[in-house]
């Protein structure tokens, strides 16, 4: 029996009531494979102000970093509106990807079947359903970069870098590569090479890297391009690989294409697969302990974390279809109901899920 230890990370508003959903349906994975999920709840976020007086204890990360997989719900709240700044239950976030090493952020933009009507595309361009990957480089670029105020030319200016490394961008590529191959084997590099050379480098080095991937094939794309095409013609899409900005902005619109943001998704991964696996979603104050909040998109995230940190395929795929079939028998949370469908709670979703995967 293969065993995994797991740090669990509720944090805010829905980000309990999801969670634990999400637990329920790895341990009946582990009850059908025969595999062990240990779990350790930390805190983070505006629940780890109240009880430790910081977003990010050191205790949380020591553990999130001893375990093989890190699960978050969402941190955040109007509580804690008038925390300073650096110290908002948000920060959190920023501390775990820097403390983690998360350098790539995978983030799905799926329309399935069943939900097709929820997106505001036309039907006849994303057609009956939709998967796009989307790989950020999530440590690196413009975010990072040289930063401050200098006097310019027309008095005090302010002022950001972007730039990148080789081994950046190839362990992002190797990211991305290897999620195409487990997919349609298509990749798409979004850059700006015809004005910055940051992103001449980056295009330069991602070809260089596909000679490691003859079975995928590659394409390039401006940003502007890259933006209007995933509204355009968003099934020329199979996997886009891209930087931190220009996949911030991307994965945003590719998200809000689907309609649906209680369904998607996401991983953040660092060296040796290690990954932390949380919905795209905040913490929906406005919902929060009412048994109301759509718990699919941390249950997806489950199947994720099954894939790309433990490699195992069948038990995602299994996440995966269990959903779909729950889908396709019409139940709906509140957030995807359509007028006239009675819409079923967060716990009812859990259940529905665990017994279409028995
Ligand atoms: P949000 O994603 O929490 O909510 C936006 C809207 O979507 C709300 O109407 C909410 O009810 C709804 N919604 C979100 N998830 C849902 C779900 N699973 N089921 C049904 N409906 C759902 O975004 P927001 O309102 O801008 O932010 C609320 C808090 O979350 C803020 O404090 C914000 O900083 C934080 N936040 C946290 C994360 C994170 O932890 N990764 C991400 C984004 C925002």
């Amino acid at each position: 029996m293969a065993s995994f230890n797991l740090a669990v990370i509720k944090g805010d508003g829905i980000g309990p009531e999801i969670v634990d959903e999400a637990l329920k349906v790895l341990e009946a994975i582990g009850e059908k494979y025969d595999h062990k999920f240990n779990f350790t709840e930390v805190a983070a976020g505006g629940c780890a102000i109240d009880c430790c007086g910081q977003c990010l204890p050191k205790e949380t990360v020591d553990i999130c970093k001893a375990s093989d997989s890190v699960i978050l719900g969402a941190v955040g709240g109007p509580k804690w509106d008038n925390v300073p700044g650096d110290q908002r239950p948000e920060r959190a976030l920023l501390g775990l990807r820097e403390n983690l090493g998360l350098y790539a952020n995978l983030r799905p933009a799926i329309i399935h079947n069943a939900l097709s009507d929820a997106s505001p595309i036309k039907k006849e361009i994303v057609g009956d359903s939709l998967d796009i990957l989307i790989v950020r480089e999530l440590t690196g670029g413009i975010y990072f970069g040289d930063r401050g105020y200098r006097d310019g030319k027309y008095g005090t200016e302010a002022y950001d870098t972007e730039a990148y490394s080789e081994m950046e961008i190839r362990r992002i590529a190797k990211v991305a590569f290897e999620a195409a191959m487990s997919r349609d084997k298509r990749l798409t590099s979004v850059d700006k090479a015809n004005v910055l050379e940051s992103s001449r480098f980056w295009r330069k080095t991602i070809i260089d890297m596909a000679k490691e991937y003859p079975e995928v094939t590659l394409d390039h794309m401006y940003v502007d391009n890259a933006a209007m095409q995933l509204v355009r013609n968003p099934k020329h899409f199979d996997v886009i690989v891209t930087s931190n900005i220009f996949g911030d902005i991307l994965s945003d619109e590719a998200s809000q294409i689907t309609g649906s943001i209680g369904m998607l998704p996401s991983a953040s991964i660092g060296e040796g697969a290690f990954g932390m696996y949380e919905p795209i979603h905040g913490s929906a104050p406005d919902i929060a302990g009412q048994n109301i909040a759509n718990p699919i998109a941390t249950i997806l995230s489950m199947a994720m974390m099954l894939r790309y940190t433990f490699k195992l395929d069948d038990e995602a795929n299994a996440i995966e279809a269990a959903v779909t079939k729950v889908l396709n028998d019409g139940f709906r949370t509140a957030d995807i109901a359509t007028k006239g469908v009675q819409a079923i709670g967060t716990k009812q979703m859990g259940e529905l899920i665990i017994k279409a995967l028995n």
